[in-house]
């Protein structure tokens, strides 16, 4: 027998954390790392939030799961605070980021086939997405990598050039159900789509009666200092899926919707058997109550700002290896000039600093919301080492 228990589909590497403390995480050997990962953006919170891991011990010890055969006082709570902060009039729990884009997929072909128009069922997506790695979420991204040994995909996609509004334009058809884009793009390279591109889609929904599907599984839930990226540029979506930091490292999605958008969601439409339960309600509840605020938020837009302003300094030490510096509050990327993979290798490796490396070489830069002045500077004295030892080592 050679394969391995844990099918072998990451590459793992050789940190193995096993404890964490606030915006470090300490590895089986006792090596201490600063996270400017946050589990990819997902814990917003730190590691050792006492809010979050005394809403988790006690919802535990009160009721962990029943199922949704029954009312669920904890999921109205936690929907009515999500539809009193967002556009939205109505949510649907999930556990995971795909399985919240899964959801909103469904909701953009339900409200066109709920008033018979069962023609249209395809939504245009774009280059370099990611969306998940369900059936329906690798067959909305152009990616083949993910498709590869998994064909045929899923009917009812058409991908269009990321941020090519004319493009977008010109693919609308008669089969068109909607647009599904990240308004920031995380995977493929902190992309943030420009606002001439997110206003035109917006008009484009309203022009064509077509469902604007926002995938902010990672640049929602205050990442970006807003509690959702689509609030920097000021319109609002029809369906969105959110994830990732919403449970602060409970697994938990939602997928929200206008009261519109949402008319083909009736009874016994959709389903989980997890989702919503009163131990992720919990979870969410407790991330919520730290950063649905807009002291919290505020403080994620200045300490973004700080950030960013010393990463412009500080690549201009570098100019062969970074480009630039984008995105928005907590949620940013490093452009670099060559190849991301192995530097962001050698900052965990000899730096004890983790980031996330991403599409079009760029080092992700997604440290947990909470972090303070002294993790600031702790990053950039080891971004600024790391900078010059793996310069030095290239020659
Ligand atoms: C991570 C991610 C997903 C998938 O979330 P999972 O919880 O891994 O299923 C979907 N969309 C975006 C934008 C993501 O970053």
């Amino acid at each position: 027998m050679s394969i391995t228990p844990l099918m072998p589909v990451y590459p793992r590497c050789g940190v193995r954390p096993v404890r964490g403390e606030h915006c470090h995480l300490i590895d089986e050997d006792g090596t201490r790392y600063l996270d400017f990962a946050s589990g990819i953006a997902v814990n917003l919170l730190g590691h050792s939030h006492p809010g979050l891991i005394g809403a988790i011990q006690q919802q535990a010890a009160t009721l962990m799961h029943v199922s949704n055969l029954y009312g669920s006082p904890q999921g109205e709570a936690l929907a009515q605070r999500l539809v009193d902060k967002t556009f939205a009039d109505t949510v649907f729990f999930t556990n995971s980021g795909a399985e919240a884009v899964e959801c909103a997929i469904k909701t953009a072909r339900a409200y066109h086939q709920h008033a018979g128009n069962t023609e249209r069922y395809e939504l245009i997506t774009f280059t370099n997405a990611f969306h998940g790695r369900t059936m329906a979420t690798i067959s909305a991204s152009n990616q083949d990598k993910m498709h590869k040994g998994f064909m045929p995909l899923l009917a009812g996609f058409k991908y269009v050039e990321f941020d090519d509004l004319a493009g977008a334009e010109a693919a609308i058809g008669p089969n068109t159900a909607g647009f599904l884009v990240e308004p920031i793009q995380g995977e493929g390279g902190i992309r943030p789509a420009s606002d001439e591109f997110m206003h035109g889609l917006r008009a484009l929904a309203d022009k064509h009666d077509l469902m604007l599907v926002l995938d902010e599984v990672q640049c929602g839930v205050a990442r970006t200092g807003k509690l959702y990226a689509h609030e920097l540029y000021g319109l609002e979506p029809d369906i969105m899926a959110t994830a990732k930091g919403i449970g602060g490292g409970f697994p938990l999605g939602a997928c929200l919707a206008t009261e519109k958008a949402a008319r083909g969601m009736g009874l016994g439409t959709h389903g989980s058997t997890y989702g919503g339960n009163p131990l992720a309600m919990a979870a969410g509840m407790a991330v919520l109550d730290a950063v649905a605020n807009d002291a919290f938020l505020a403080e994620v837009t200045d300490k973004g700002e700080r950030i960013r302003a010393r990463l412009e300094q500080f690549i201009g030490n570098y100019p062969d290896l970074f480009e630039l510096v984008r995105g928005h509050g907590l949620m940013l990327g490093l452009k670099m000039k060559v190849e991301s993979r192995p530097f962001y290798v050698h900052l965990r490796d000899n730096h004890q600093l983790l980031t996330v490396a991403a599409g079009d070489n760029t080092l992700r830069i997604l440290p947990p919301l909470v972090i303070g002045d002294a993790e600031i500077d702790e990053f950039f004295d080891k971004l600024s080492a790391g900078a010059a030892s793996f310069e030095a080592a290239a020659g």
